[in-house]
């Protein structure tokens, strides 16, 4: 089997807490992998370290086979988006500005792709509206769309169904599933909602 994400004895110390103790997993390429655990299991922790953001105190994990302390592994996260925490939108402008300055940033030559991202997340319809007046559901989809810019083979998202009501969360599970099934991307995503996740 082919796996995105490997991770072996995994640990982080914040001076003399442990945040992480010991975490071995493996997500396999094209599946959608549910990472449990309540409020300060440490569930940011392990995807911030996983994106580069920060180092682990022991262990080692490796993205599409390039382990973290390798040169390959700058490559290997170019297949990789995400969102971490809660995701930089700009209030001012309308969604598919915000894609724009996304694109941009990324240095992509033409905006060609944008209408088919924003539908992508049932978000063809919200034309000018400037982000401010989204609701969660909306920028939660929107904030997906940014993670996609970058057309990646992985993403991973951080609670992104934390806040939503029912109907919000249907739609991001909708969207999650239509994305896996029909452009292979393989999820990581955490909760720590049981339910919902499963
Ligand atoms: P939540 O769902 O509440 O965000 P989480 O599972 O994502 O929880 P983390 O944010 O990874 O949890 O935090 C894990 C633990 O590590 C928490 O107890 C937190 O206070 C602690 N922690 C996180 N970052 C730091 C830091 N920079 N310095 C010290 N302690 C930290």
């Amino acid at each position: 089997m082919e796996y995105c994400l490997t991770i072996d004895s995994l640990s982080k110390k914040y001076r003399k807490f442990v945040a992480l103790n010991d975490v071995t997993m493996r997500v396999p390429q094209g599946a959608i992998y549910g990472l449990i655990g309540k409020n300060g299991a440490g569930k940011t922790t392990l995807i911030r370290i996983i994106c580069g953001l920060q180092s682990p105190t022991a262990g080692t994990y490796s993205i599409y086979d390039a382990p973290y302390s390798s040169k390959e592994i700058y490559k290997s996260r170019r297949r990789m988006g995400g969102i971490i925490e809660s995701p930089a939108l700009y209030g001012n402008m309308s969604a598919k500005e915000n894609l724009k300055h996304q694109f941009l940033l990324l240095g992509k030559p033409s905006f060609d792709e944008i209408d088919k991202l924003l539908e992508s997340v049932d978000l063809k319809d919200a034309g000018k509206k400037p982000v401010r007046n989204f609701s969660l559901g909306m920028r939660q989809r929107l904030a997906i769309a940014m993670a996609l810019a970058s057309d990646p083979d992985f993403v991973v998202l951080d609670e992104p169904i934390n806040g939503l009501d029912p109907q919000g969360i249907v739609e991001i599970r909708e969207i999650i599933l239509k994305l896996n099934k029909e452009r292979n991307i393989t999820f990581l995503i955490s909760s720590h909602i049981l339910d919902e996740l499963s």
